[in-house]
C-alpha cells in the first residue's frame, strides 16, 4: 500500500543502549535510535521522508527540486544531496542573509551546488511563500519544478517514519525490551507525525513524546495530528489520530530556534564525554535536555526503558562553537 521510495539510505540504522549516560543520570534504562546514522549525505532523520519526496519527483518527470529553511538546515542540506543523486537540480530558499561565515549544513548546501536565494528577511515563515514563488518563476523559464515544504513536513514526507516503527519495533522485539517512552525533538512535526502514526498502526508499546524546538506547543499538537491522520491514509490505514494522542513538552528553546542554551551545550557535552556521542545544537540536545530534566524531575521511573531518537543535526555544531563553554 506504501507509496515507492527512491532508495538513499542504509537502513535498519542501529538502536544502542548508553549505558554510561543512564548511570550518570542514576535513571531509567536508555536506548539511542541512531537516525544521525541514516547513511545518506550526512545522515538524519530527513533521509526517511526524501525517499518518497524524490520517487515522486521523478514520477512526475520534475527537474529541479525548489525547498527552504534556515542556513544551518539539514532539511536542505540533505534534499540537496538527494536531488544530485536522482539527477535532479536543487533551488534553496534560506531565511535571512548571507552568514559571514560559510560553515556547517551552509558548506555542505554550496559543495552540493545547490542554488541559495537568501530572502534577507528573519521572519521564517516568509519562506513559505517565498518557495512557491520560486517555483511560479522556474515554471514561466520552461521549468518542471517539484515543491517539498519547508522541513520537508508533509504526509509523504512523514510516511518514511511509520516505516521507522517496523523497523524499530523488530529491533526491540530481538532485544526483548519494551521501552514505555520514545522521545524526540520536534520541529516542523512530519517526524513526530510519522511515528505516532505508525505507533498506533502496529500496536508500539511507547508512548511518542516529543519536545519542541521550535514551536509553540499547541501548533505542533495541531499539526501533529493533522499530519499523523493524512500520512496514515496514504499508507492504506484508516486509523484516526486526536489532538490528545499528541504529547509535546515544552521549556527547552531558550531564546529561539537555533539558538543553543546552556541545558542544550551542557547536554551535548554530558552526552559526548559519557558515550563519545554528539548531538546537535538545534534539535538533539534540546530534545535530550528535555529527556534528562523529565528525568532529573522523577518523571520517569529507574526500571523504565526508553528510546531516544537521534534524529542527526552534527554538522551544526561547526556553526556553534559558543558551546564549547555555554553554562547556566
Ligand atoms: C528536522 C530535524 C528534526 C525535527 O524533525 P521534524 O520532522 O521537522 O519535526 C530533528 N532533528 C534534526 C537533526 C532535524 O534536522
Amino acid at each position: 500500500m506504501m507509496p515507492p521510495r527512491f532508495p538513499l539510505g542504509i537502513f535498519p540504522t542501529p538502536l544502542l543502549e548508553a549505558p554510561r549516560l543512564a548511570k550518570a543520570l542514576g535513571g531509567p534504562r536508555i536506548f539511542i535510535k541512531r537516525d544521525d546514522m541514516t547513511g545518506f549525505g550526512f545522515g538524519g532523520n530527513k533521509v526517511r521522508g526524501l525517499e518518497f519526496y524524490l520517487a515522486d519527483a521523478l514520477a512526475k518527470d520534475a527537474d529541479v527540486i525548489v525547498t527552504g529553511a534556515g542556513p544551518q538546515s539539514n532539511h536542505v542540506r540533505a534534499t540537496a544531496a538527494a536531488a544530485r543523486v536522482a539527477g535532479l537540480e536543487v533551488v534553496a530558499v534560506i531565511h535571512d542573509s548571507r552568514p559571514a561565515d560559510t560553515q556547517g549544513n551552509l558548506l555542505l548546501d554550496e559543495l552540493l551546488g545547490a542554488q541559495i536565494r537568501f530572502t534577507n528577511n528573519p521572519d521564517r515563515a516568509l519562506v513559505d511563500s517565498r518557495i512557491g514563488e520560486v517555483a511560479d518563476e522556474l515554471r514561466r523559464a520552461g521549468r518542471r519544478p517539484y515543491v517539498i515544504p519547508r522541513g520537508g513536513a508533509s504526509a509523504l514526507g512523514a510516511l518514511g517514519y511509520i516505516e521507522f516503527v517496523r523497523e524499530l519495533g523488530l529491533q526491540l522485539q530481538a532485544l526483548g525490551v519494551a521501552p514505555t517512552r520514545l522521545v524526540l525533538a520536534t520541529g516542523s512535526c512530519g517526524t513526530q507525525a510519522g511515528i505516532l502514526a505508525g505507533a498506533k498502526i502496529y500496536g508500539a508499546p511507547y508512548r511518542v513524546f516529543g519536545v519542541t524546538v521550535s514551536r509553540p506547543v499547541e501548533e505542533c499538537v495541531g499539526r501533529i495530528a493533522r499530519i499523523a491522520g493524512e500520512a496514515a491514509r496514504l499508507a492504506g490505514s484508516d486509523i484516526e489520530i486526536a489532538a490528545n494522542d499528541v504529547v509535546v513538552r515544552d521549556g527547552f528553546i531558550g531564546p529561539g530556534y537555533g539558538i543553543p542554551t546552556p541545558e542544550c551545550a551542557e547536554t551535548i557535552r554530558l552526552v559526548a564525554r559519557t558515550e563519545g556521542l554528539f548531538l546537535d545544537p538545534t534539535y538533539t540536545g534540546k530534545g535530550m535536555a528535555g529527556l534528562l530534566a523529565e528525568i532529573r524531575a522523577g518523571g520517569i521511573a529507574p526500571n523504565e526503558t526508553i528510546v531516544f531518537l537521534h534524529t542527526g543535526g552534527e554538522p551544526g555544531l561547526f556553526a556553534h562553537s559558543e558551546i564549547k563553554d555555554l553554562t547556566s
